[in-house]
């Protein structure tokens, strides 16, 4: 038998043949962990969380990946991040045809031995309550979903919607995108009368795609935040279940909170994963549920005047087609990695207020961030901030920021959209149906990564 370090030694060589293999990397992250080699266990976990993240983008409806996901989470201590891919996995598990599965050792393992199409325990309410509280995670949209909160009121509950403070002036550049959302929200809900005399309305649906971390979820919450609507983020886990039945139970209930609160922005999160494509899907399950999206979109389920319905997703070649038709997601926008001007201004917007920020070469910075993403540019921030503190505490004194403190903590960041680039470049190229991707294309080409 090999001792640890010829072990991992070994293992270290796989992984350099097969980089991409996901499962032994995260079992070499465990091994270090044992062995207490923490800071390169932590590195493991941290490079297999982002394989884990490109994997989904590939295959949005693989449990498994999910199931991955909340082991590299909870290692790198994210618990909620954890309970919330582990709830996903569990929700997919039947419509991917997996009930048994062994090899998790995380939360609530047992319950993944019980087969959760089972109508014996669908239907038992003691079991529900015993798996609600092993989950312990039903968040209050989750609550108001199921129709149930804590005071066993079946009303939605007002304090449940976000009420947004950011704007459109906190969102760095965009602008192409701010003036889309203008006129299919903004406006009519300022001049509802001059829409209704053109017999245009406000509400419909967006859809914005691109690559993680480029501003999706950020526009659409100022979107609220510039018209004082309610918003509602709806993640997977807030809807999809493993009872029959529920998620679309659980997608309508959001519906109508979303129609009680109006004007209301409902923002859902990874659209592909609840309104995938149909051709896809090989579960009836799934089905149900697009179509109950689809029938909510159209206004046959309620009212849907005054609810704008944004819809993010990093894969829209998952989504389904039929949601892109007239009255549904009808304008399609890409969100791409920031240009230039725009990364000067996300990087001024989150160095705003830092000591001696003002003499920092935010031009320099943004020339030199080709590929980040606005997520990065705060992610880099943010480690600067926490070298200056380090340093601030160490000294007794303020430490200004500084370009030099930047410029370090920026070779230590990866620009994280050209792996989302390469896979649309081939959407781009060899699956381009209807134009979809026309704006893709236009942008690969002005940055020549397109012949
Ligand atoms: P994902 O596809 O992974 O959900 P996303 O496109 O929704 O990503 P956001 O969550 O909106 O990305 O962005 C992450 C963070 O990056 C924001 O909370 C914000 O701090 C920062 N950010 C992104 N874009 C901008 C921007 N244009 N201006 C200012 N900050 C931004």
């Amino acid at each position: 038998m090999l001792g640890s370090e010829e072990n991992i030694a070994a293992i270290r060589a796989a992984l350099d043949i097969a980089p991409d293999n996901i499962p032994l990397r995260l079992h070499l992250a465990k091994l270090l962990q044992e062995h207490l080699r923490n800071d390169e266990a932590h590195q493991e976990f941290q490079t297999a969380l982002r394989q884990l993240k490109s994997a989904i983008i590939q295959r949005p409806a693989d449990a498994d990946l999910y199931r991955l996901m909340a082991d590299a989470q909870q290692a790198l201590g994210d618990e909620a991040g954890a309970m919330s891919s582990f709830g996903i996995s569990v929700a997919l598990q039947p419509y991917v045809g997996h009930t048994g599965h062994t090899g998790h050792t995380g939360h609530t393992g047992h319950l993944r031995g019980d087969s959760p199409d089972t109508a014996s325990s669908a239907e038992d309410p003691e079991a529900q309550n015993q798996l609600e509280k092993e989950l312990g995670q039903l968040g209050p949209l989750e609550r108001l979903a199921m129709g149930r909160d804590d005071s066993g009121d079946m009303e939605p509950q007002e304090e449940l919607a976000e009420r947004p403070k950011i704007k459109f002036a906190d969102v760095g550049g965009m602008e192409e995108i701010k003036e889309q959302i203008r006129m299919s929200i903004v406006y009519p809900f300022q001049h509802p009368e001059m829409f209704a005399a053109y017999g245009r309305r406000a509400g419909g649906g967006l859809l914005l795609f691109g690559p993680p971390g480029c501003g999706k979820t950020y526009i659409a919450r100022a979107t609220a935040g510039e018209v004082g609507a309610a918003f509602i983020h709806v993640g997977i886990s807030d809807v999809l279940d493993m009872w029959h039945g529920e998620s679309e139970r659980k997608l309508h209930a959001i519906f109508e909170a979303a129609r009680r609160l109006r004007p209301t922005i409902l923002f859902f999160d990874e659209l592909e994963a609840l309104g995938g494509n149909r051709l896809d899907m090989r579960q009836h399950f799934q089905r149900t549920l697009v179509n109950q999206f689809l029938s909510e979109m159209d206004g046959m389920e309620g009212d849907n005047s005054e609810i704008l319905v944004i819809g993010a997703t990093n894969s829209p070649w998952h989504v389904e087609p039929a949601l892109r038709r007239p009255g549904r997601f009808e304008h399609i926008i890409f969100v791409p990695p920031p240009d230039q001007e725009a990364r000067r201004e996300i990087l001024r917007l989150h160095l705003a207020g830092k000591p001696a920020a003002e003499d920092v070469e935010v031009p320099r910075l943004a020339r030199d961030t080709e590929g980040f993403s606005g997520a990065d540019l705060r992610s880099v921030v943010d480690a600067a901030s926490d070298q200056a503190l380090q340093d601030a505490m160490r000294s007794g004194k303020v430490v200004p920021f500084s370009t030099n403190l930047l410029l370090a903590a920026l070779r230590k960041t990866r620009p994280s959209t050209l792996e989302w680039l390469s896979t649309a470049r081939n959407y781009a190229i060899y699956s381009n149906e209807g134009g979809l991707y026309d704006e893709v294309a236009a942008y690969l080409k002005k940055r020549k990564l397109l012949g």
